[in-house]
């Protein structure tokens, strides 16, 4: 073994020292008070000058950073112990501050707006913008199609009760939704969470069980979630007729960096390419004995194999695979383990889940899961050391330029992810094993072509109904049913009606369309992974140089400039498919009769 007696639990006390009751922390929260004060009254009094644009630029930039460390250090500690009422405390204030410095920011997005064109480009190519001149274009440039700046701050303003207010709702009633099953003449009630988790139960009467009871509750609260879901919706569409756009994917297209031929692409390739995982689905239908799969059985693992690697071999093996790909990655990420930035204890009082963060004043990440062994606790760790590392490659550059999308956010945390979980099927120690890690993949290429395709069918089409009026609870059905069959290629032998009202992501007011940029992460990466995958450990500085211009450029540009390819074409799509579509063939040859 490469590493052994790592320790479980991560070091916070090399970032600011003293936990939730840190002075320095305190200090830094002090500071980022003032210089937003200081900051606030520099773009309000504003007049153009290159001077006065560096100044704001840089006091942005100083602030941002601040923050971004002072909510990673307060993530942390609320994630390692969910009882600490002073972090939450904290939390709150953090969050406020965050709303000033989105105030001024708006501001001098307008700022930036009024700047003519002619004085604009000579001055972002000056040496101090050089790096950053494309996020601020972008910003210049979002601003000057909005409304005056008056209107946008009385809309945000508003849509605090008027908007943010219905997820917080529904958050709400989620949280009051309580499901009673009965197992081996118990009775129990169950949170959403806990009986999504069942659902994934190896026991078929176990979940269909659970998943009717689950389907009655949803029907239960359904007036109270079409009511948030049309309010929503409704917000955003006036927003945008306001605006004078007419299109409802200009803004998640925008947020992402992406043109809307980019994402037809995209759909158009997988949409062409479904047949093999139909034959997919039908296989696993025959496996567990049933004509068809009901959608509870989709996620549901076929057998019960339990193969597990103690921390120390988990470790090992992820930093020895990440070597044949980049020894930069697989370097750091031994660093990652000694230094102890991660926290994978398995103990009560976490938070569930995983996820990354970072320090960018410090230039370092923080991981955070729970391991206790199995191969998809693996495959986290190594899709959080890849999120790790895109940051690691960016350190050098202003904060400004390393503020990448949600669609490119994945890349480097599926690749790393892709490159470890490939190896665990090779490295397999029976043929059981690797039929449940194949079938563990080709789920994942289902959720990201056939369950994901559903959520934007869905969300296109009653956006668009929504014009037109309110949405009743009758009609959400009937467009989700439609869009799961078209999606799934009518597959299934039964659906999930009430999906609308069960999936969070409909909800969230911060991020709209939640849905295609998982889609593209997965396949963007599957591409890059399918090249290196052909030039080996050549392919590491063109990797690196990718990851580091991905808050620099549209992602068309990207995929240009580093791999040569054209992401507004299908074909470039169909090399990321072609990857799932390999682990499928091996899962059907495995296990034919
Ligand atoms: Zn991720």
């Amino acid at each position: 073994m490469l590493l052994q007696g790592l320790r479980q639990s991560w070091d916070l006390e090399s970032i600011f020292k003293g936990g939730s009751r840190s002075e320095e922390l305190l200090a830094a929260i002090g500071r980022i008070e003032k210089q937003l004060a200081d900051l606030n009254q520099k773009v309000e009094s504003f007049q153009f000058s290159e001077e006065a644009l560096q100044e704001v630029v840089e006091g942005v930039q100083q602030n941002a950073a601040l923050i971004n460390e002072c909510v990673s250090f307060v993530g942390c500690l609320t994630a390692q112990d969910v009882n600490d009422k002073q972090a939450l405390n904290l939390r709150g204030k953090l969050e406020s501050l965050n709303a000033v410095y989105s105030t001024v920011l708006v501001l001098l997005d307008n700022k930036m707006a009024d700047i003519p064109d002619e004085e604009w480009n000579r001055v972002i190519q000056k040496p101090y913008f050089a790096a950053i001149a494309f996020p601020l274009s972008e910003r210049r440039n979002l601003a000057s199609q909005k409304l005056s700046y008056e209107q946008e701050a009385l809309m945000n303003d508003l849509a605090v009760d008027g908007y943010h207010s219905w997820s917080t709702l529904y958050d709400t009633v989620v949280g009051k939704i309580g499901i009673e099953v009965e197992k081996d003449g118990n009775k129990e009630t169950l949170s959403v969470g806990q009986a999504e988790n069942r659902m994934t139960s190896p026991d078929r009467e176990e979940r269909e069980s659970v998943f009717a009871k689950y389907t009655e509750a949803w029907d239960e609260q359904a007036d109270f979630c079409a009511e948030a879901l049309n309010h929503i919706a409704g917000f955003r569409n006036s927003v945008y007729k306001h605006r004078k756009w007419d299109n409802v994917l200009k803004e998640p297209l925008d947020i992402n960096r992406m043109s809307e031929e980019t994402l037809k692409a995209m759909w158009q390739a997988i949409e062409e390419n479904k047949e093999l995982f139909v034959t997919y689905l039908n296989r696993k239908a025959s496996l567990l004995g049933v004509e068809k799969l009901s959608w509870a059985d989709v996620d549901a693992p076929l057998t019960n194999v339990d193969s597990t690697m103690s921390y120390d071999e988990g470790a090992s093996f992820i930093v020895e695979q990440f070597q044949s790909f980049s020894p930069k990655m697989s370097e750091f990420s031994k660093h990652a383990f000694e230094k102890q930035w991660i926290e994978a204890e398995d103990r009560s009082g976490k938070r569930p889940g995983g996820f990354c963060t970072g320090f960018p004043v410090k230039n370092e990440t923080r991981i955070f899961m729970t391991y206790s062994g199995t191969p998809s606790n693996v495959s986290t760790l190594a899709h959080e050391l890849g999120h790790a590392f895109h940051s690691y490659v960016m350190d050098d550059m202003p904060f400004l330029a390393t503020d990448y999308a949600m669609n490119v956010a994945e890349t480097a945390s599926t690749f790393a992810e892709m490159v470890v979980s490939d190896a665990a099927v090779k490295n397999a120690k029976s043929k059981e094993e690797k039929i449940a890690l194949l079938e563990d993949k080709a789920q994942r290429s289902v959720a990201f072509f056939m369950n994901i395709h559903a959520r934007f069918l869905f969300e296109t089409r009653f956006y668009e109904e929504r014009k037109q009026g309110l949405v009743p609870v009758e009609r959400l059905k009937e467009i989700m049913v439609e869009a799961q069959k078209e999606a799934f290629c009518d597959s299934l032998g039964s659906y999930h009606p009430y999906f609308w009202a069960s999936k969070l992501h409909f909800y969230i007011t911060d991020v709209p369309f939640y849905n295609f940029p998982y889609t593209f992460g997965y396949l963007f990466s599957a591409s890059i992974y399918a090249i290196a995958k052909q030039e080996g450990t050549s392919f590491e500085e063109k990797y690196i140089a990718l990851l580091r211009d991905t808050a620099s450029m549209t992602v068309e540009e990207l995929a240009m400039k580093h791999l040569n390819e054209d992401v507004t074409k299908s074909e470039f799509w169909k090399k990321g498919i072609e990857v799932a579509i390999e682990d499928v063939k091996e899962f059907l040859e495995l296990t034919q009769d």
